[in-house]
């Protein structure tokens, strides 16, 4: 028996496959990741193709028989064209698709990574400050990572339960450790109190707004190497 379902969705990757056929790689409103053969036959393919494009939002809809899943009907609603504009914004719009690609599993049907996805590159293609479109894929790999069910504990302890204000990054308990649980704890990265702020501040806001949260360079660099660590920590997990 086949279903068949419309959904908004945003596409994260394509591959070839076999006769001309591609696979899209899919982040949607309705079915999360996604993952959906258009034919390469006739003129399927083609009439889609234009409608799927990287950086841009479609309706398509889709047939599912089995665990097969075909695309049969694209129709493009958003095409974020500015972000095609500069070499920064692509890359930064990259970083965003690369991390729906290595964390989240096919099959996670939940609809907030894909309208967390839309905001980042809405965010990236209204043309924010330089400061603010580098921090989108941190923003982002940090939200996405606690949609996902990867909070980082920032409030208390990972292993005393202590209120904390800064300490090391135990990645592993994906928490916060004081200064004395973390002498027991080899390799967890140290934050100082500025970055844990900017950290809580940027899990709070929506993400246009945290993207504009102000720190200094500094902190912004600390901030995105802890968010890199926990997404390679998650992701190595992941495929393994
Ligand atoms: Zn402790």
């Amino acid at each position: 028996m086949s279903t068949y379902f419309t959904t908004a969705a945003i596409t994260i990757c394509h591959q070839r496959r076999g006769e001309g056929d591609r696979v899209y790689t899919l982040l949607a409103a309705n079915g999360g990741r996604l993952e959906a053969i258009a034919d390469g036959s006739g003129k399927i393919l083609s009439k889609l193709a234009g409608h799927l494009e990287p950086f841009s939002e479609a309706v398509v809809t889709l047939v599912q028989r089995g665990t097969t899943t075909k695309l049969t009907g694209a129709v493009c609603r958003r095409r974020f064209l500015n972000i095609a504009r500069t070499v920064e914004r692509m890359q930064a719009a990259g970083a965003c698709l690369r991390l729906c690609r290595e964390l989240i599993g096919v099959g996670q049907d939940d609809p907030q990574p894909y309208a967390l996805l839309r905001d980042a590159l809405t965010a990236l293609d209204d043309g924010a400050a330089p400061e603010v479109r580098d921090a989108v894929p941190t923003v982002f790999a940090l939200q996405l990572s606690s949609l996902l069910g990867w909070r980082p504990q920032l409030d208390r302890c990972g292993r005393c339960n202590a209120g904390v204000a800064s300490g090391s990054f135990d990645l592993p308990a994906g928490a916060l450790l004081c200064v004395s649980c973390a002498r027991s704890v080899s390799g967890a990265a140290a934050l100082g109190i500025e970055t844990v702020q900017y950290l809580r501040s940027v899990l709070k806001d929506p993400l246009p707004a945290a993207a504009a949260v102000p720190a200094s360079a500094d902190t912004r660099r600390t901030a995105k190497q802890m968010a890199n660590d926990l997404v390679a920590y998650h992701a190595t997990a992941k495929s393994a």
